[in-house]
C-alpha cells in the first residue's frame, strides 16, 4: 500500500460507497487517513427498546426490519420506513427524501440508531435517525457492556455523515492503513521544534489517537495539533499570498485633493470622521502603486457605500498610465442581485453630478446610467451591449453580482474592485479578472459582518483592516426588547405607533429546522403567508403587507423591495433574507419572531436593517421559550457594546459550525475547531510569518511545500 494509490486499489467498494467517498473527496489512501472523525461514542450508552419515552434523545441498538420505501402521497416525497428490533421490543423508524437508505441496509442489519423519540406512548417512532450499521460482534458487545454497566467503556470514533458509507466501514478500512507498511515512512511536515514549544503530539501519534483514541484527552490532543497544521499552511499560504502580490505592479492613483473634496462635497451629508480617515487611507495605498489589499469592516449603517463611491471617483477619475484619454474601471462586486441594484442606484445619487457613466450586470438584465435621454435615468441595455463598452473602457464603473467575474466580461483598464459582503478574493481570483499582462487591480473588500477575531485572522490575515467605526451624526442607538408572548400586544401597539407616524416596519420570520430542506423551505414560506394573512386579519387590517422569501423568484423579490423602499407596503413579513445590506431608511422598526433560532450576529444584522436613519429606531426579538439560557442569550443583545462581541458570543455558545459563511472559507471541520482557541491561532500565525520570513519558497521545508500543495490541490476539486 502507498499512501497516493487509489481507494479502490486496496479497498473493495461498493457503488454507493464510491459514490459517497467521491462526495466526501476521498479518493486515496491519503484522504482516507486524513478523514477524522467527526466525534467519539462510548461504547454502552444506549438504551433498551421498551425502555423509550417520547421526548428522549437516544441511542438504540439493534436488528432492522421490514425496511421499504413508499412515495408519500401527500407531499410526493419518498419516505422510507421499517422497524428495530431488540430483545425488549421493536420502535418504527422511518426518513424523508432519502430513498437510498432503504438501498444502503438490508433486513436483518445490525444497526445503531441515534435521534430523537416521537410519537405518543404506544406508538413511538424515531424520524430521520443517524444510523451506522455495526458488526453482530459488536452488537452483542455493546448488550454485554450494557449488562455489565460503567466498565471501562471504549471509544468508538463517529465519522461525518454520508449517504452510502457507515462509520463502521471507515473504523475497518482506517484500522487496516494504520496497521499498514505506509504509517512507518511517514514524515510529519511540521518541523519538531514546533511540536515540542506548544506540545503536541508527532502525526504518526495524531493519527492513530485521532481515529483509534483510548482516552478521549488524547482524540483532543490530536485534533489540536491537527487544527494548529491547518492554521498553521493557511498562515503560511497567506503569507506567500501576500509577498507575492507585493512583488506585483498595480496602477498608481494620486487624484487631487481638491477632487475629491468636490466628489464629497455633493454628499447629502457631512462625512463622518470615520468615512474620511477609511478614505484617506484607501487613497494612500493606491497611490503607492502596490497592490492594495484592504478590508473595510463597518456595521451596519456606518456608511460603507459612500466610501466606496468616493474611491471609484479617485479611479475613474484616473487617466490610464501615458495616455491623455479615457479612464481607468472600477468593479463592484454585491453577493445578490437585490444589493447590485441598490448599489447601482446609491452610486447614480453619489454620481449625478458627474460625467461618468455606470454599468450593472446581473443574471437578469443589465443597465447604464445614464440614459441617451436624461441625465436622471438609467436605461436597460442588452449585454452584448454593455460588455462591448466595458471592453472598450466607455463604460469605467461596473456594478454586479458574480456575473462580474465571468470570462465574457472583459475591462480595458480594470483597477479597482470592490466586494461587498464577500468572504475571501486573493491574487488568484484578481488574477482571473484581468489579462495576464496587465496590472494587478488594487481590491478593497467590505464588509458589516462582525467575525470573531480567531476567524478574522484565519481567513483575512494578508488583508490590511480598516474599521469604521463611528455612525453618522444624529443616529439614535436602537432600541432593543426580549418579547415574551404576554408582551406582544403590546409591541404590536409599538409597531402600529411606528406604522402611524408614517415609518414602515419588517417582521422577520424564523429560519425552520427540518431535516429535509425541500421541505423546511416550504414551511418557511408557509409561515411568512400564514404570519402575513394572520397579520392583516387580527392585528392591522387597516396597512399593506408585502411578503419576501428565498423561495420567490428573483423578479418577484425585486418587486417586492421596491415597493416597500417606494412605501407603496408598510409591513413587510419576510425571512432573514433580507440580512444583508438592504437599505430603507424609513423603516423604522423590525420585529423578530422566533429569536431563539438565529445566531445573536445574524440578529444583530437583521437589526441592522432599521438603523438608517435618524429616527428612533426598534427591535423587537420574540422568543417562544422561557429557558434561562436562551433568554440570558437572547439580553446580550442589549447589553453588547457591538457585533464583534456577540459573534464572540455565538462562537462560545454555540460553536465554530453557527458561524454563517462556513463553506466558503475552505477551512475544515478540525480546522473550525481552532476558532475557540486564540492563543493557537495566534501562535501558528506568528510562526508561520516567522518562517515566511527566512524561508519564502520553503525551500528547506519540502515538506511543508508538500501538504501546502496537497490542502491547496484539494480545495481545487472541490
Ligand atoms: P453600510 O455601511 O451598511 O453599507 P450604507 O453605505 O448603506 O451603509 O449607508 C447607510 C445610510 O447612511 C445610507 O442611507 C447613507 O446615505 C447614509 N449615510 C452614509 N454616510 C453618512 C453620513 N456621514 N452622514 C449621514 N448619513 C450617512
Ligand atoms: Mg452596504
Amino acid at each position: 500500500m502507498r499512501i497516493d494509490d487509489s481507494l479502490s486499489s486496496h479497498f473493495r467498494l461498493t457503488d454507493s460507497q464510491k459514490s459517497a467517498c467521491d462526495t466526501l473527496g476521498i479518493r486515496t489512501v491519503h484522504d482516507l487517513l486524513f478523514h477524522f472523525p467527526s466525534r467519539y461514542e462510548e461504547g454502552g450508552n444506549e438504551s433498551t427498546i421498551s425502555g423509550l419515552a417520547s421526548g428522549m434523545e437516544a441511542s438504540i441498538i439493534g436488528v432492522l426490519e421490514k425496511l421499504e420505501t413508499k412515495k408519500s402521497w401527500k407531499r410526493k416525497i419518498p419516505v422510507s420506513e421499517g422497524y428495530v428490533c431488540d430483545q425488549t421490543g421493536r420502535i418504527k423508524v422511518m426518513w424523508f427524501n432519502q430513498p437510498y437508505i432503504a438501498k444502503m441496509y438490508a433486513d436483518g442489519v445490525h444497526v445503531r440508531a441515534t435521534g430523537k423519540i416521537t410519537g405518543s406512548s404506544g406508538k413511538l417512532y424515531l424520524a430521520n435517525p443517524h444510523l451506522e450499521r455495526i458488526s453482530p460482534t459488536e452488537s452483542s458487545l455493546f448488550e454485554k457492556k450494557t449488562a455489565d454497566k460503567k466498565e471501562e467503556r471504549e471509544l468508538f470514533a463517529i465519522y461525518p455523515e454520508s449517504r452510502g458509507i457507515t462509520s463502521l466501514w471507515f473504523r475497518h478500512a482506517i484500522q487496516k492503513v494504520l496497521t499498514s507498511e505506509i504509517m512507518g515512512p511517514l514524515k510529519d511536515p511540521i518541523p519538531a521544534d514546533l511540536l515540542k514549544r506548544y506540545n503536541l503530539p508527532t502525526l504518526k501519534t495524531a493519527l492513530v489517537w485521532v481515529h483509534t483514541p483510548q482516552r478521549l484527552r488524547d482524540a483532543e490532543a490530536a485534533r489540536k495539533r491537527f487544527a494548529f497544521q491547518e492554521v498553521f499552511l493557511i498562515q503560511l499560504e497567506l503569507g506567500r499570498e501576500r509577498q507575492a502580490q507585493l512583488k506585483e505592479q498595480s496602477f498608481t492613483i494620486d487624484s487631487p485633493i481638491e477632487d475629491i473634496e468636490r466628489f464629497m462635497g455633493a454628499f447629502p451629508f457631512k462625512a463622518t470622521q470615520a468615512q474620511k480617515r477609511a478614505i484617506s487611507t484607501i487613497l494612500g495605498d493606491m497611490k503607492s502603486g502596490l497592490p492594495m489589499s484592504r478590508l473595510l469592516e463597518g456595521d451596519v449603517g456606518s456608511g460603507k457605500t459612500a466610501v466606496a463611491a468616493t474611491v471609484a471617483y479617485s479611479v475613474v477619475h484616473t487617466r490610464p498610465l501615458g495616455q491623455n484619454y479615457g479612464t481607468l474601471q472600477a468593479a463592484y462586486m454585491a453577493p445578490t442581485e437585490i444589493l447590485a441594484k441598490q448599489h447601482f442606484e446609491s452610486f447614480i445619487a453619489y454620481f449625478k453630478q458627474f460625467p461618468i457613466n455606470i454599468g450593472l450586470i446581473t443574471g437578469s438584465g443589465c443597465y447604464k446610467f445614464p440614459s441617451k435621454l436624461s441625465r436622471e435615468k438609467a436605461t436597460p441595455i442588452s449585454r452584448a451591449q454593455l460588455l462591448k463598452w466595458v471592453a472598450n473602457g466607455e463604460i469605467p464603473v461596473l456594478i454586479g453580482t458574480h456575473t462580474l467575474i465571468q470570462k465574457s466580461v472583459r475591462w480595458k483598464h480594470l483597477a479597482l474592485v470592490i466586494i461587498d459582503e464577500q468572504h475571501r478574493f486573493g491574487t488568484n481570483q484578481r488574477r482571473l479578472l484581468t489579462r495576464k499582462e496587465i496590472r494587478l487591480p488594487h481590491l478593497l473588500s467590505m464588509t458589516a459582518t462582525p467575525i470573531p477575531r480567531t476567524l478574522a485572522l484565519t481567513i483575512y490575515g494578508d488583508l490590511d483592516l480598516t474599521l469604521l467605526d463611528e455612525m453618522p451624526p444624529g443616529r439614535k442607538p436602537i432600541i432593543t426588547e426580549i418579547i415574551k408572548p404576554e408582551d406582544r400586544l403590546r409591541a404590536y401597539e409599538k409597531i402600529r405607533k411606528e406604522l402611524q407616524a408614517g415609518r414602515q416596519a419588517y417582521i422577520i420570520c424564523p429560519r425552520i429546522d427540518e431535516p429535509d430542506p425541500e421541505k423546511a423551505f416550504a414551511l418557511i414560506a408557509k409561515s411568512v403567508k400564514a404570519e402575513a394573512k394572520r397579520l392583516k386579519k387580527d392585528i392591522f387590517p387597516e396597512y399593506i403587507i408585502g411578503i419576501l422569501h428565498a423561495k420567490m423568484k428573483t423578479a418577484e423579490k425585486d418587486a417586492v423591495m421596491r415597493a416597500f423602499s417606494l412605501h407603496e407596503t408598510d409591513i413587510l413579513v419576510a425571512t432573514s433574507v433580507v440580512e444583508v445590506g438592504i437599505n430603507i431608511p424609513n423603516a423604522t422598526v423590525i420585529m423578530i419572531e422566533g429569536a431563539e433560532r438565529f445566531g445573536l450576529s445574524q440578529l444583530h444584522q437583521l437589526r441592522g436593517r432599521v438603523v438608517r436613519s435618524n429616527h428612533q429606531a426598534y427591535c423587537f426579538v420574540c422568543s417562544e421559550t422561557r429557558g434561562q439560557v436562551s433568554l440570558t442569550r437572547l439580553k446580550s443583545l442589549i447589553t453588547a457594546k457591538n457585533g464583534f462581541e456577540l459573534a464572540e458570543q455565538d462562537l462560545m455558545q454555540r460553536g465554530p459550525g453557527e458561524l454563517s459563511g462556513r463553506k466558503q472559507w475552505g477551512i475544515s471541520d478540525i480546522g473550525m475547531e481552532a476558532l475557540r482557541n486564540l492563543k493557537l491561532v495566534e501562535a501558528a500565525r506568528s510562526e508561520a510569518l516567522e518562517l515566511i520570513q527566512h524561508d519564502e519558497k520553503l525551500a528547506h521545508h519540502p515538506l511543508l511545500l508538500e501538504a501546502l500543495k496537497r490542502r491547496l490541490g484539494a480545495m481545487h476539486l472541490e
